[in-house]
């Protein structure tokens, strides 16, 4: 496996980025390509550790230190082979996964992670530069058809899987292009969107029918689509969002992220013409949340020229190692500092908001908050204001990142006939809805995630489909066993 002792010879070793100065002048993806022997190096980082843990943490069971091998080895097509074996798009989490496999690398106990993502997304663009990545027509057909509907990852997943398996499938998307959040929320800085229309070109040719610009429940009914399809995947993903219930949150310039993510992600591709009408030039911009979403809208604040950025967490500053309750293979709960944390923000931990303050014309023109301090009380942890502590700082644009409470609130579910537990996520058992015939997958499912989970589910849903139909599921199983070392670690990890 890799280099004995690589691990010691060699340190972890990411992409450079360009200079934050400079970056903010566009909105490109912001790392240079990184060289073949560094590369080289960190794929020998892999140390054959005997349990990978890598593969638990990842949602995809990706078959890592496989892979990580290849690459050693510069088999580049075995190593997109053992990648793709596992994970639709890896051109996707290789660019903007948390990497929860890095999380739980053996060599993270003492060391730095082996580069898992890094190694990932490389494996990727050097099966596209290569021509490994082929298009794969299947060679049968069922004559049974899908409707897959919301064309996020989770269901441009189900819908590669469904294809593959034979079935004929529709990927019906209310937007203009497919993609879903990784289209219309996270900004081209961390993803640029030739990368998806890459892979969608493959998934056509392949079969998938794309039909986009339509909204199931307007365009088309549930009742149609049930009649002309023999199953169906919801995947329309969980992006009601969190509101913040203060005085004045009606005042203008309070918006919610993705109001000003989405218009911006228009505005890059051309698919919005002119200025998003949401600006933060010149002004003093308050995002309130610390997760994705929230840096997201720093790194896009800094790039429209905002006079001031300030992100507000409500919880307090995370540690920058590991504590003893947080003890390796589970994720670590230690600060994260992201690309745009590095372009600049200030950033504030334990501080509540109370209230936006507004102008005679109803702008808002400030925010008004108080530290606080987290204490346990009656075994559970609460926060209390610090008094004295309250202040107004000035805000002419408020961008609340405070999370997605579930499913959009629009009768989807209910025209399908599926039931919702009381905190709006639908009843579900192993992907099957409580209607007959109707699939969930993705953040729809499960609630806010992320890319990986949307893809795992994608897959795992698609398999269900597929037994659905016909009664087993034979071509679809989660991991493909041959590439496990040997049929223990494939049963272990089934
Ligand atoms: C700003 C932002 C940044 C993020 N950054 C990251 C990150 O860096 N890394 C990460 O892993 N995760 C990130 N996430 C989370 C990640 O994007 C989501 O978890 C993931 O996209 C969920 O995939 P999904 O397919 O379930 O749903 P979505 O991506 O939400 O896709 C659902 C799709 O369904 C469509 N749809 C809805 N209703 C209908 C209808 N009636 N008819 C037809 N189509 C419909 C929608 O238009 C949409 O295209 C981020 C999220 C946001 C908001």
């Amino acid at each position: 496996m890799g280099e004995k002792e690589g691990f010691i010879k060699y340190k972890r070793e990411l992409e450079s980025s360009r200079n934050p100065k400079d970056r903010i002048n566009d909105y490109k993806e912001i790392h240079h390509p990184i060289a073949p022997e560094t590369l080289n190096n960190q794929a020998a980082r892999c140390m054959d550790c005997g349990i990978p843990f890598c593969h638990q943490g990842c949602p995809l069971g990706n078959v890592i230190p496989e892979f990580n091998d290849a690459v050693y080895r510069e088999e580049w097509e075995e190593a997109f082979n053992i990648l793709r074996g596992t994970n639709n798009f890896p051109e996707f989490t290789g660019r903007i996964c948390p990497a929860p496999c890095e999380a739980s690398c053996v060599l993270g106990i003492n060391k730095d992670a082996v580069a898992i993502e890094l190694i990932e997304k490389n494996i990727a663009e050097k099966a596209y530069e290569l021509g490994i990545a082929k298009t794969k027509i299947p060679e049968t057909r069922t004559g049974k058809k899908v409707a897959v509907i919301g064309a996020g990852p989770a269901g441009l997943a189900a819908a590669d899987q469904l294809n593959q398996a034979g079935h004929d499938v529709t990927l019906f998307e209310k937007d203009k292009k497919v993609g879903g959040l990784l289209r219309y929320g996270i900004p081209d800085f961390k993803l640029e969107k030739h990368v998806i229309d890459r892979r969608v070109e493959f998934m056509e040719k392949e079969g998938v029918t794309l039909a986009t610009g339509t909204e199931i429940g307007v365009d088309i009914t549930a009742e149609k689509i049930m009649l002309d399809f023999d199953a169906v995947v919801l995947s329309t993903g969980a992006q009601e969002p969190r509101d913040l219930k203060i005085n004045n949150r009606d005042a203008k310039g309070v918006h919610f992220a993705m109001e000003f993510l989405g218009e911006q992600n228009r505005v890059v591709s051309g698919e919005r013409k002119g200025e998003n009408p949401i600006s933060a030039k010149g002004k003093h911009v308050i995002v309130i949340g610390g997760g994705d979403t929230g840096s997201d809208c720093i790194g896009t604040s800094n790039r429209h020229g905002a006079a001031s950025i300030t992100q507000l967490e409500l919880l307090p500053k995370p540690p920058k190692q590991r504590t003893n309750l947080n003890p390796w293979p589970e994720w670590p709960m230690t600060i994260r500092t992201s690309s745009s944390h590095e372009e600049g923000a200030d950033r504030v931990w334990s501080v509540l908001t109370k209230e936006f303050t507004k102008d005679e014309k109803g702008n808002v023109n400030g925010l008004t908050l108080v530290d606080i301090e987290w204490k346990e009380e009656n075994g559970r942890m609460q926060f209390f204001e610090i008094e004295g502590t309250e202040r107004t700082v000035p805000c002419d644009l408020a961008l609340l990142a405070i999370g997605y409470t579930g499913p959009k609130q629009n009768g989807l579910l209910e025209a399908f006939g599926v039931e919702a537990y009381d905190n709006t996520l639908p009843k579900s058992k192993e992907y099957q809805s409580t209607q007959k015939g109707v699939f969930l997958a993705g953040d729809m499912r499960r609630g806010q995630s992320l890319v990986v989970w949307a893809i795992s589910e994608g897959r795992e849903c698609a398999v269900k489909v597929d037994e659905y139909l016909n009664g087993k599921s034979s071509s679809l199983a989660k991991r493909d066993q041959s590439f496990y070392r040997n049929v223990e670690d494939a049963q272990f990890y089934q």
